[in-house]
């Protein structure tokens, strides 16, 4: 549908959020400076409407229960106009894209307003900024979608994340493979700064900002690195501290069988949180070498290398951050602690999974061996762990529930009474509390593939209903939700044909 021009906004200097009286907007980030946030022109979108929206997110930036009401929000949201007190900008940064240095890329797509209740308010998909390079600035519907249902998912599951105010969307046409339909996602976070911001500054030589910008990430969000010793004492202590978070995410996303995709350094976010979501998935069968992006063809982001390439984003971190940190031995021991963190962050996923109380070394076989027949068999990831969470209610061997997901049932059965036996070693050791436990870490629902695809079909034609009734569910995913069992189930045989590629 061609749009040759823009409708008529309202007054940009008279919008401001419903509600709020003064602005609340801040800017500290685009406070540091043209040489970290760039402003841009803004492009309209036609016509937009609202196709998702987060209530509990739009309260805790401030803004009224009924903003969704607001024509001066859809258009701030979707990019048209500005409210008093934010900007638009985007910022700059580099970064190593499949192992390659990539130079300058930066936010090609993402147009950011300013802080909301110290919440960076971000648009993905508002249209081109000056790094958009051959790109044309835009988000379609299906992977808007995708995201605000993901980073929402994640943040209900406790994995630290960007999180999603909303998503419109426009009739506005883009093309990517095919032509689709345009949307903007509104990202919220206390900072979008990335190891590739880092990079940036220091592969361009450009130390004052460097030093400026590791200031402001300490200051901000690690004020504790601020009294380590020494001259470079809080810039070892920030890779350390940043090290530890990445380690601790990295650790959930394994616990829950979720493939980032694209785990370049630009997408690696230095408070810790899982950041731009594109060909992401979560496992439907285990296979730990699975790779979820189409454009992946080395692998180099399947599963199980996620906590190695972590470990690799982080010594490009380190690297960047050599100009600050006066003496090499100094990053190497800051990031050398990721070898202890990382099996630590990921011994205490599994123990909560197995419903111990406490990590112990002893789990470590009951874990592999586990692990390696999930494996072996493609056995559902989220389905094994919540069956074994009813299962330890009783732990029956005569209950088949656990032991009819895989083929070889005597190998099934060896691992439930180790598991049994391990867990009847505990002081006081009570299976209801256990199974108790187990269901509050083990989701019922995560965002497999093709439920974000239902969401997206009926979207396509203005249904909402189902990414709503997904949203609520996935909000709250270790609850039974009775009514949506078979979103709990197998994945469909056509859910293995959904290609995911980087095309967003
Ligand atoms: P990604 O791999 O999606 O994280 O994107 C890598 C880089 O490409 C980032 O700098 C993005 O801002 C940029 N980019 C991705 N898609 C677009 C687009 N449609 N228009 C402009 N820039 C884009
Ligand atoms: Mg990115």
């Amino acid at each position: 549908m061609p749009h040759a021009a823009a409708p008529p906004f309202p007054d940009l200097a008279a919008a401001s959020p419903d509600g709020l009286t003064a602005s609340p907007w801040t800017q500290r980030y685009a406070a540091l400076g043209k040489d970290f946030a760039t402003p841009l022109t803004p492009s309209p979108l036609p016509a937009p409407y609202w196709v998702g929206r987060n209530d509990a997110l739009a309260t805790q930036l401030g803004l009224s229960t009924d903003w969704t009401a607001s024509e001066a929000l859809l258009h701030t949201f979707t990019g048209n106009q500005v409210p008093v007190g934010a900007t638009q900008t985007a910022s700059v940064y580099s970064g190593h894209q499949f192992g390659v240095w990539a130079g300058q890329l930066g936010d090609g797509r993402a147009c950011a307003l300013g802080e909301l209740a110290g919440q960076e308010v971000q648009l993905k998909g508002a249209g081109p900024t000056p790094f958009s390079r051959r790109g044309d600035g835009r988000a379609v519907l299906r992977s808007s979608i995708r995201e605000f249902l993901c980073s929402e998912a994640m943040h209900a599951l406790g994995i630290p994340t960007t999180r999603a105010l909303c998503v419109t969307g426009s009739d506005a046409p883009v093309w990517r493979e095919t032509q689709e339909t345009a949307a903007v996602v509104t990202r919220v976070a206390p900072s979008f700064v990335r190891f590739g911001h880092f990079e940036h500054f220091s592969h361009t030589e450009q130390h004052a900002q460097l030093r400026t910008l590791a200031d402001y990430v300490i200051d901000h969000f690690y004020p504790e690195c601020r009294k380590a010793a020494g001259d470079d004492g809080p810039y070892v202590a920030l890779l350390q501290a940043v090290t530890g978070r990445t380690a601790e995410m990295v650790a959930h996303w394994q616990s829950v069988g979720f493939c980032h995709g694209v785990m370049n350094t630009d997408n690696m976010s230095i408070l810790g949180l899982t950041l731009d979501y594109g060909p992401f998935q979560f496992l439907d069968g285990y296979d730990p070498a699975h790779i979820c992006n189409h454009s992946d063809n080395q692998g180099r982001y399947a599963f199980f290398k996620q906590p190695n390439v972590a470990y690799w984003n982080l010594f490009c971190l380190g690297q960047a951050l050599m100009p600050l940190i006066g003496e090499q031995e100094h990053a190497i021991a800051a990031l050398e602690t990721y070898k202890t963190r990382y099996p630590q962050a990921l011994a205490a996923r599994m123990a909560d999974k197995l419903g111990f109380a406490q990590t112990h070394e002893n789990q470590r076989p009951l874990i592999e061996t586990g692990l390696k027949l999930l494996a072996q068999e493609r056995v559902d990831f989220t389905i094994f762990w919540r069956r074994l969470s009813h299962w330890a209610a009783g732990m029956d061997a005569a209950n088949p529930s656990v032991r009819d997901l895989f083929v070889d049932r005597a190998a099934a059965d060896a691992w439930l009474a180790d598991f049994r036996a391990l867990h009847a070693q505990e002081d006081c050791f009570d299976s209801a509390a256990t199974s108790k436990r187990m269901l509050r870490t083990n989701p019922k629902f995560v965002l497999r593939n093709h439920l974000g695809e239902l969401a997206i079909r009926a979207a396509k034609t203005r249904d909402f209903s189902v990414l709503q009734q997904l949203q609520t569910v996935l909000a709250d995913p270790y609850s039974e939700h009775p009514a949506f069992e078979e979103w709990a189930g197998f994945a469909p045989d056509w859910a293995s044909s959904i290609e995911i590629s980087c095309s967003s």
